[in-house]
C-alpha cells in the first residue's frame, strides 16, 4: 500500500481547510469478503468520499470541496521538516450516525449518491461484528430504528437488474429477517461467477440467520 498525497482541500460551506489523505496504489492481499458486499483489504482502504468540517460540524462531499493544495507527506516526514498546512486538521471521520445525518443535511441529492451513504452507514454497522470473537450472535443482532429504516430505504434503491445489486437486495432483506423474500431473489441468480455467493447466502436464510458474515470466497 502507497499513500498518495495529502490534500488540503476547503469545506464548500464555510471554507475551514481539511487535510485529506489519499491513497496511490493498494492491493487486496489479505482481503475477508463479508456477505454485506464490503471486501475488507487491510492493504486498499475504502476511499473516503464523504467528511465532516471541523469548521461549521457539516457534512460535505470531498469531490466537491476546492482542493487548495497538497502536501507530500512521506518526503516531508523523511526530510523531518513540516510542511505549510501543518496546523491544518485531518478531516473528520464519518461512522454510522454521521452518515445519517449527511443524509439529513440532503448529501444524498440523488439515487447514486443516497446509496452511496446508505451502504456506507450499513457497513459501518456492521464492521462491529467483523473483528475476531465479535461476530453477530447467532441468528443476529437486534436492529435499531434509524438502522432498520437505513435497510428499508437501501432496499429500495436496489431495484437494477445487476447481479451484484440483486444480490446486495437480497443481503439487506436477509439482514431485515425478511428470509422469504431474499430467498427468492437468490434461488433466481443463475450467473456461474455468483453462484458461491448466492449459495452461501440461501444456506444463512435456511438457518434464520439475519446477522452479516464473512464468506468463503470461491474459485
Ligand atoms: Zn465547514
Amino acid at each position: 500500500m502507497r499513500p498518495g498525497p495529502v490534500l488540503i482541500v476547503a469545506c464548500p460551506r464555510c471554507g475551514a481547510l481539511a487535510r485529506h489523505g489519499t491513497l496511490a496504489s493498494g492491493n487486496t492481499f489479505g482481503a475477508r469478503l463479508w456477505s454485506d458486499g464490503m471486501l475488507d483489504a487491510p492493504m486498499l482502504p475504502l476511499p473516503r468520499e464523504v467528511g465532516r468540517c471541523t469548521g461549521c460540524g457539516k457534512y460535505y462531499w470531498l469531490e466537491a470541496a476546492r482542493e487548495v493544495g497538497s502536501v507530500d507527506a512521506f518526503a516531508d516526514a523523511l526530510r523531518g521538516a513540516r510542511d505549510e498546512y501543518s496546523a491544518v486538521p485531518w478531516v473528520e471521520d464519518v461512522d454510522e450516525a454521521g452518515y445519517y445525518r449527511a443524509l439529513q443535511e440532503g448529501l444524498g441529492s440523488n439515487r447514486k449518491k443516497e446509496r452511496l451513504l446508505r451502504m456506507r452507514a450499513w457497513w459501518r454497522r456492521n464492521d462491529a461484528f467483523r473483528e475476531e470473537g465479535k461476530a453477530a450472535p447467532a441468528g443476529g443482532a437486534e436492529l435499531p430504528e434509524a438502522c432498520r429504516l437505513n435497510l428499508e430505504a437501501l432496499a429500495g434503491l436496489l431495484d437494477g437488474k445487476k447481479v451484484d445489486d440483486r444480490l446486495l437486495r437480497a443481503e439487506v432483506l436477509r439482514e431485515l429477517g425478511q428470509f422469504g423474500a431474499a430467498r427468492a431473489i437468490l434461488a433466481s441468480v443463475r450467473s456461474p461467477k455468483h453462484a458461491g455467493v448466492a449459495r452461501q447466502l440461501l444456506a444463512l436464510c435456511e438457518a434464520r440467520d439475519a446477522g452479516v458474515r464473512e464468506l468463503r470466497l470461491e474459485g
